[in-house]
């Protein structure tokens, strides 16, 4: 499919950056009656000026293969199994242990001192080469200056 410039203009065409690697290239995603169709490289990006690698030539089944994982598993303290649980309550459970090690393990003084610390050093956040500088802007934001966690890095810099 040849794509042109003014295909970003279409309604049926969302302009995008695929989430392979952290070139960030540029990306026009086709679509129909909700469904992604087509994704092309985006000839106006100064990144990739239309092109895309094999990787970024077959996002498309990153939402549309029939193999795509659409629940997550979870072995709980003492089971045998591993059992099947919806993304949305994974995304739940997740949160609310985040912030319970958060809390169970917050410093608010520094024992010698006294001085106020507000942190905790229990739980971590590594981010990967994907995310892009508003997302780690937000992740920064929400872990650090939110959740008063201190060690947040990307795997950017390793
Ligand atoms: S198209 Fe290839 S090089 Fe470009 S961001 Fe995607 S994976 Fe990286």
């Amino acid at each position: 499919m040849k794509t042109r410039s003014r295909d970003a203009q279409r309604p049926d065409c969302a302009r995008s950056v695929c989430p392979y690697c952290a070139v960030g290239c540029g990306q026009l995603v086709y679509h129909r009656d909700g469904k992604v169709t087509s994704i092309e490289g985006d000839p106006e990006s100064p990144i990739n000026a239309g092109t895309l690698c094999p990787k970024g030539s077959a996002s498309k089944e990153l939402v549309t293969h029939e193999g795509r994982l659409i629940w997550a598993k979870v072995r709980r303290p003492g089971a045998s199994e591993w059992e099947r649980i919806p993304l949305e309550q994974a995304m739940d459970e997740i949160a609310e242990r985040t912030w319970a090690s958060r809390n169970r393990n917050w410093v608010d003084r520094d024992a010698d001192t006294g001085e106020r610390i507000g942190h905790t050093t229990a739980v971590a956040h590594l981010g990967g080469a994907t995310l892009d500088n508003e997302e780690n802007y937000l992740i920064k934001k929400l872990f650090t200056a939110g959740l008063g966690m201190v060690a947040v890095s990307n795997q950017a810099r390793i």
